[in-house]
């Protein structure tokens, strides 16, 4: 059944000869209009784009509900924070109650058994009872806890500030917890896994750090300038992108090169579960697409303008959840942009203007951090496309690249250091 019962509407008039069906390459005339899309069509392509139609109204209300159940159902990864955070605040109010049961009232009851047990004693053991003397303390105790038995306190509400609970500020970054320090070459990358960083070192060696900051390995590497690395976790190996060369490292430090051609000078490169993107170190940059799972297979590519403009280049290419984020540099407006593009079709999702040439890694997410190298400058930017905030990263090298190291690790690499800044 047509989810459109008004979709298309007859011609009220006939149509003048010169127009013919939308279909490419369909000479007959049309007899219906749609009323999405206003193309023309004739009677065999009037049901087929209807039936199109169908479809794409389909899958849109299908998301929208898709959508509708995550939103109802959403459970944040800071969920389990913010509960622990809620019983440590009961706990601490118990332990309060506690110590002011004791402080108030528990110790006095201590003191006056304690004299009233002497008082006891007193009786059994004196052999010349001075009972008067026995009473009249009986009396002093008898007062002292009916003054208990009155007392009043004071109590002020608990006030709880507002702000004790936030959202993580990314800026000002924290100071770096650990700075490790090794020269890179002329261009250099760094990239992680679980376990280690990968980085290149005096354009030479290819260094594995563990999570104690210490060289566990290292290779000789003498292939041009590295200009990506990144971790496929679908193949297990870090990818390693040169200008002609695509290598693949293991953990154990096994380099292998990858059966890509060699005929394009090759810039960024990211990767998806089961698909590699390069993109080409040119003005007018394309991205190409290799299959992962069948040994780096020729996919497809993307040429410019889908990509970007003539006079642009592609700065860095980073994969998440689907989408593509794309920093662009501008050689005429000497400016840059980051772009969210649709993994399968390229579509910019969002776009914001950056200053100059810049890097980036996604963050907490879906948001961005984007490391501007002219200007020593990181933004970051909203899962949405909004600058959040701006800051000036104070070091007297030239920034590289930045990376995150599982959570809450910030990986920037400078000309003769790598900074580790530790979020909390
Ligand atoms: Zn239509
Ligand atoms: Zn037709």
């Amino acid at each position: 059944m047509s989810l459109f019962t008004t979709h298309f509407k007859q011609y009220e008039r006939i149509p003048n000869e010169s127009q013919s069906c939308s279909v490419d390459q369909c000479s007959n005339l049309p007899n219906s209009i749609c009323s999405h899309c206003d193309q023309h069509f004739c009677h065999d392509h009037s049901n087929e784009h209807e039936n199109r139609c169908n479809q794409t109204l389909r899958h849109l209300t299908e998301t929208i509900d898709k959508l509708s159940n995550r939103i109802t159902s959403v459970k944040p990864y800071f969920l389990n924070n913010l509960q622990q955070w809620r019983n440590e605040s009961y706990h601490t109010i118990d332990r309060y109650y506690e110590k002011k049961y004791y402080d108030i009232i528990e110790k006095k009851q201590i003191i006056l058994n304690k004299e009233l047990d002497d008082l006891r004693n007193q009786l059994i053991t004196e052999i010349k009872n001075e009972w008067n003397e026995i009473n009249h303390d009986m009396q002093i105790i008898e007062v002292k806890l009916t003054e208990l038995e009155h007392l009043r306190l004071t109590i002020r509400p608990l006030i709880i500030e507002d702000n004790l609970v936030t959202l993580q500020q990314l800026f000002p970054l924290p100071h770096a917890s650990h700075t490790i320090h090794l020269k890179s070459g002329n261009e250099s990358s760094i990239g992680s896994n679980e376990k280690y960083l990968l980085v290149e070192r005096e354009g030479k060696y290819l260094c594995l750090i563990d999570r104690n900051f210490v060289i566990v390995n290292e290779i000789l590497f003498d292939h041009n300038d590295i200009h990506s690395i990144f971790w496929s976790s679908s193949i297990n190996r870090f990818i390693i992108i040169t200008f002609k060369k695509i290598f693949t490292l293991e953990n154990t430090m096994i380099l292998e090169e990858c059966p890509i051609p060699s005929n394009i000078d090759w810039w960024r490169g990211t990767c998806s579960n089961d698909t590699l993107y390069l993109s080409s170190a040119e003005w007018g940059s394309s991205i190409y697409e290799f299959d992962l799972r069948s040994t780096f297979q020729f996919v497809k590519t993307w040429h410019s303008p889908m990509t970007c403009e003539r006079d642009e280049i592609i700065c860095d290419l980073k994969y998440n959840n689907g989408f593509l984020g794309i920093p662009i540099f501008n050689k005429h407006k000497e400016q840059s942009r980051l772009d969210l593009r649709l993994l399968t079709t390229l579509d910019c999702i969002w776009t914001i203007d950056i200053h100059g040439r810049c890097r980036c890694c996604s963050i907490n997410g879906d948001q961005w951090l984007v490391m501007d190298h002219d200007d020593c400058r990181f933004f970051h930017i909203s899962a949405d496309g909004q600058l959040l905030k701006i800051e000036k990263y104070e070091h007297h090298q030239r920034l590289e690249d930045v990376t995150t190291w599982n959570q809450n690790n910030i990986v920037v690499l400078t000309k003769k250091t790598i900074n580790i800044h530790e979020l909390h």
